[in-house]
């Protein structure tokens, strides 16, 4: 598989070199906006720790991105007024990835309101 280029978008945000709205962050994860929002409110979290996706991460960075998951998912979810919540991640481009440092995409969603494409 193709090693992680740390030069990615997301990688990029890390650095401070993109600029990015930060909904969450500690030692470890960082959490912001979606640039280009599939619902109000969509938020992805990140490892500090460059991964490209699932395949690589090391089993302590995705034990510990999936709790911190949680744990923005709920603050999300009360923060929009939400009236459910999709979680969704992504792995190599014939899957949809298009930004190659691990994420999960947490997508608060509302009764009657479809995703944006
Ligand atoms: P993927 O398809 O790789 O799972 O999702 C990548 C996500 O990153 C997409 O939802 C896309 O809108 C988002 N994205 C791409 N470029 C940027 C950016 O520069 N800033 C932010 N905040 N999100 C981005």
């Amino acid at each position: 598989m193709t090693a992680y280029d740390p030069d990615n978008i997301f990688g990029k945000i890390l650095k401070g070199e993109i600029p990015s709205h930060t909904v969450y962050e500690d030692d470890d994860t960082l959490a912001f906006m979606d640039v280009m929002p599939q619902s109000r409110g969509h938020t992805l979290v990140i490892p500090k720790t460059g991964s490209r996706n699932l395949f690589d991460a090391e089993p302590q960075v995705l034990a510990d991105l999936i709790q911190k998951t949680q744990r923005v998912a709920k603050a999300v979810m009360t923060a929009m007024d939400a009236d459910g919540l999709r979680v969704a991640q992504f792995n190599e481009a014939p899957a949809g990835q298009t930004v190659f440092h691990l994420h999960f995409h947490i997508i608060p969603m509302y009764e009657g309101v479809p995703l944006r494409p």
